[in-house]
């Protein structure tokens, strides 16, 4: 556990939702708290609590004179961990940590952590609801909501921390130790930051590091870059996916839970038909949550009504509407080529695509052979749409450039025939056109709206 001396003096790094928890953290422990951000303003709120919290600032960069007499340094997950002033940090043997080493040792409940490429949310979210409609007390944060030192600051009564943990995150999470943790997948992300898909991938495998004989690792055992290489952890591995030693298989739209979870010693099968969990990638997502709570005490029945009325997040293949026989789906959160592959691998070839963005280090040719199978054409907007071009081309599909959201909704529209579906999956970040994932995802159904509001017009005159 690192320690935390009262009238130290902590720098934190970065001022995001983390940066401010860990400001709000240090101070609550008595250390002289201080804040060094890359931008150039911060917002009147952020300002506040920073006062209350008595917090020095530097702003529009990182000095090495303001960590001249850090004792502690705390990273924020967006940063990158190899600036000058870290290293310089490092090298005099001030502790430089993320929230999570922060935090090990310090929670006072059972922890179970959910990290991988895609469907963290949605898996994080899913054990928060099917351990509440169990009657468990749970917390649902981490990369999500609310960050682990702001519910460190009120963790009263909890019974269980969930959380999604990005690979930032657990690059330092130090002594930080799941009982329960979760690898869903690995593909291609961020590769910008971790610099190659090996240390991406080495920071993910970093949430079974501590684990003791007692705690659990659920793998997604289908997922090749997951099999490639055994996972380092103490625990017991249980696998979901439809491999034969899976304790969770799916089959389906049924995942069935082998003998050994409830008192009578048979299979128990959870129907997804009826929920909004019926997809194949959301049927994967329900083994790996399913496995995750029943582990941890759940009933059956508490399971089987939280699959029943459970509503996955905004932005995962989310519907947008329905015009002339055309129906719209909004999977902005789909950022990178995994998650893109997974979206299209649940449709024939009658996908109008809209792709595009940022590109965060992706090779666009891995998607050539989904591209070929499930997509008709592609809209192409953003940054990268060129790249995306050569591989729709590759792929023998036809592609358009659009100018921004409306105009790429209105050219997806054109290029659909009845029955088919305009499917917004970027396969890039945002941030070239948008504030975010969820700005990008709300102008395509604002856009597919007043796209139904002329067809309706138009049909009524007609
Ligand atoms: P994360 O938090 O890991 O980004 P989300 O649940 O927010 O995961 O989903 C991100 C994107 O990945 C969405 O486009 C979603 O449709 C897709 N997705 C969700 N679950 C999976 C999965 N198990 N495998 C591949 N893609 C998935």
């Amino acid at each position: 556990m690192i320690e935390l001396r009262s009238n130290t003096k902590a720098i934190a790094v970065g001022l995001g939702k983390s940066g401010l928890a860990a400001v709000r953290y240090l101070h609550g422990q008595g250390l002289k708290t201080a804040v060094s951000e890359y931008k150039k303003q911060i917002t009147a709120e952020e300002r506040s609590v920073l006062e209350q919290c008595g917090a020095d600032l530097e702003l529009g960069g990182h000095t090495p004179e303001f960590f001249a007499d850090a004792e502690l340094i705390v990273v924020s997950p967006g940063v990158p961990t190899n600036l000058p002033v870290l290293n310089a940090a490092r090298s005099r043997g001030v502790p430089v940590v993320g929230e999570l080493a922060l935090a090990a040792g310090r929670i006072p409940v059972p922890v179970i952590a959910v990290t991988g490429s895609n469907g963290k949310t949605t898996v994080t979210s899913l054990i928060g609801h099917l351990l509440r409609s169990s009657g468990k007390q749970a917390f649902v944060g981490g990369n999500i909501g609310t960050p682990v030192l702001e519910y460190l600051l009120e963790p009263s009564e909890t019974e269980v921390a969930v959380l999604e943990l990005s690979s930032f995150q657990l690059d330092m999470a130090g002594a930080f130790r799941p009982d329960i943790a979760l690898l869903l997948n690995l593909s291609p992300d961020h590769i910008d930051r971790h610099g190659s898909f090996e240390n991406y991938a080495e920071a993910k495998r970093q949430i079974f590091a501590r684990q003791g004989q007692a705690d659990i690792a659920i793998l997604g055992a289908d997922d090749p870059m997951v099999a490639a290489k055994p996972v380092t952890t103490a625990g017991t591995v249980l696998h979901f996916g439809t491999q034969a030693d899976s304790r969770a298989r799916v089959e389906g739209q049924h995942v069935r839970l082998e003998p050994g979870f409830g008192a009578d010693g048979t299979a128990e099968v959870y129907d997804l038909s009826a929920t909004r969990l019926s997809s194949l990638v959301n049927a994967y997502n329900a083994a790996a949550a399913l496995l995750a709570a029943r582990t941890f005490g759940c009933s059956a029945e508490g399971i089987q009504a939280g699959l029943a009325n459970y509503q996955p997040p905004m932005h995962r293949m989310t519907p947008a509407g329905e015009i002339n026989g055309v129906r719209f789906i909004n999977d902005s959160k789909a950022t990178n080529i995994g998650a893109v592959q997974a979206a299209l691998a649940g449709f024939k070839k009658d996908v109008v695509l809209i792709a595009g963005g940022r590109n965060k280090g992706g090779d666009f040719t891995e998607l050539i052979t989904a591209f070929r199978q499930h997509v008709r054409q592609v809209v192409l907007i953003g940054e990268a749409a060129s790249e995306l071009a050569a591989a729709a081309e590759a792929a023998g599909i036809g592609h358009q450039f659009a100018d921004d959201m409306g105009d790429a909704v209105r050219k997806g529209f054109a290029a659909a025939k009845p029955g088919e579906t305009v499917l917004l999956a970027p396969a890039c970040a945002s941030f070239d056109m948008f504030d975010n994932y969820e700005h990008r995802g709300r102008e395509f159904m604002r856009c597919a709206g007043e796209l139904a509001k002329i067809a309706v017009v138009g049909a009524s005159i007609r």
